[in-house]
């Protein structure tokens, strides 16, 4: 059987933090689609470690893990990061990289700084990755696959189509340097060669693996809000975040998808431009000191370190969030970040024309849309570490009982602290 486990939100909602604890009785975790644009804190014995590409699996020797199809592989940057783990003592993992996965190239990253160096002011905010060029080119069928490595006359082929597009527009678009083709193809061996005992055939893997009753574990990266189909379009990324894709991106058949855990943290919060709607953005002092505490080290991005926006828990997304990902179960992050508060607002409509309602619109309407809050009391303790949902604060519960009365789907697990031990289960009738 397959379980999801993705994002309601915009992303860093502690997605990594659960998948490492349920990595625990599964035996493969796949990541079906992103790149190393975003990041997972997984703080375990060996340390703490921001997981850019490779699956949350990685720490257990009993995991088989997988870079799926779906995902946006860089190359180097796979091949640094388990470097970073074998010499932080983690012993090296078992891993498949799927032959039909996409390469992330350098042309990509290019083009992905020049792109938004064109837009200026009305840049995207792209971690510059090159996500959104790589996705460009492999839905225009330009992309390179893993399994062209191994066939160099196709590969030449492949690789001298693309820099030919690619030039012209570096060079009359972007008015950059031409591309070096000796100087990529050279480039795409040695790395052909860093991946090499890794690459294999993950779909026959998988549904091997499904065949013989196993437990694999989909790893979502970013969330609902930003898929480009059913997020806020265009500040979305550009592969899809939902569990539906893992069908595609993972390659497993959608009846075998019976558990889609969503999480979402006690609060919002927000990475990207700052022009894209954040309808219960908490900004000021009250902002400054919930970005200070939030997470395990403050709201900063895993991967380029930028102050995340923080916000309110915002239940009309998280609603629209937990449906489109067809939750059946929620976790919910960082609850224990908000015991320093007297009161605790809570996002539970958006105005939109002098209108309130709780059903999240498309993004012309969302840039109307003015939060509409309910204010409920704090519980103004230190629950850091709980493990027995029962011991927590009367308010905690309440606030919690709250949030799934308005979400709509059922919260399970509610976590207080950023160890992997540290949750707590929760009963409900939903
Ligand atoms: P992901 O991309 O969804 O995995 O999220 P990130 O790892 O980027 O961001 C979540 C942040 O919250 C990380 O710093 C985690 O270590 C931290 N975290 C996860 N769960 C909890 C929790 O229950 N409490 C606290 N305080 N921090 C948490």
């Amino acid at each position: 059987m397959v379980k999801a486990i993705v994002g309601a939100n915009w992303g860093d909602e502690g997605k990594g933090k659960i998948t490492d604890m349920l990595a625990e009785q599964s035996d493969v975790v796949i990541r079906f689609q992103g790149g190393a644009n975003a990041g997972h804190t997984i703080i375990n014995d060996y340390g703490r470690f921001a997981l850019h590409i490779l699956p949350s699996g990685v720490f257990y020797p009993h995991i088989t893990n997988v870079i799926g199809n779906g995902v946006a592989l860089d190359i180097r940057k796979l091949a640094d990061e388990l470097d970073a783990l074998t010499g932080q003592g983690v012993p090296a993992p078992n891993l498949i990289v799927s032959e039909r996965a996409q390469i992330l190239m350098p042309y990509h990253v290019l083009q992905d700084a020049y792109e938004e160096e064109r837009l200026g002011g009305k840049a995207f905010g792209s971690t510059k990755s090159g996500i959104a060029p790589f996705y460009s080119d492999k839905y225009a069928k330009t992309g390179i696959q893993v399994c062209h490595l191994f066939d160099e006359p196709m590969l030449k082929e492949r690789l001298g189509r693309a820099v030919e597009l690619k030039n012209v527009l570096f060079e009359h678009l972007y008015h950059k340097p031409a591309l070096d083709f000796d100087e990529l193809y050279a480039q795409l061996l040695e790395l052909r060669e860093r991946i090499r005992p890794y690459v294999g055939d993950a779909v026959d893997f998988v549904h091997g693996a499904l065949r013989q009753g196993k437990t694999v574990l989909l790893e979502g990266q970013l969330g609902s809000m930003k898929d480009p189909d059913l997020g806020i379009f265009p500040m979305t990324t550009s592969s899809h975040t939902l569990a539906g894709f893992g069908c595609v991106g993972a390659a497993v058949p959608p009846t075998s998808i019976q558990d889609v855990i969503c999480v979402t943290k006690a609060y919002s919060s927000c990475v990207g431009s700052k022009t894209e709607p954040f309808i219960s953005e908490v900004t000021g002092q009250a902002g400054d000191e919930l970005r200070r505490r939030g997470g395990d080290k403050g709201e900063f991005g895993a991967t380029t370190g930028r102050p995340r926006r923080v916000g309110w828990f915002d239940a009309v997304a998280t609603r629209y969030g937990c449906m489109v990902q067809g939750a059946t179960q929620v976790a919910l992050t960082c609850l224990d970040v908000l015991g320093y508060l007297d009161e605790i607002p809570v996002c539970t409509g958006y105005e939109i024309d002098g209108k309130v309602t709780d059903v999240f619109p498309t993004t012309p309407a969302l840039t109307r849309a003015k939060p509409v809050f309910e204010t409920l009391p704090g519980w103004k303790c230190d629950i850091l570490g709980c493990t027995d949902y029962d011991a927590l604060p009367e308010n905690a519960k309440q606030y919690v009982d709250f949030l799934e009365a308005h979400i709509g789907a059922p919260i399970r697990l509610v976590s207080t602290g950023p160890k992997r031990h540290e949750i707590t289960r929760r009963e409900t009738k939903l």
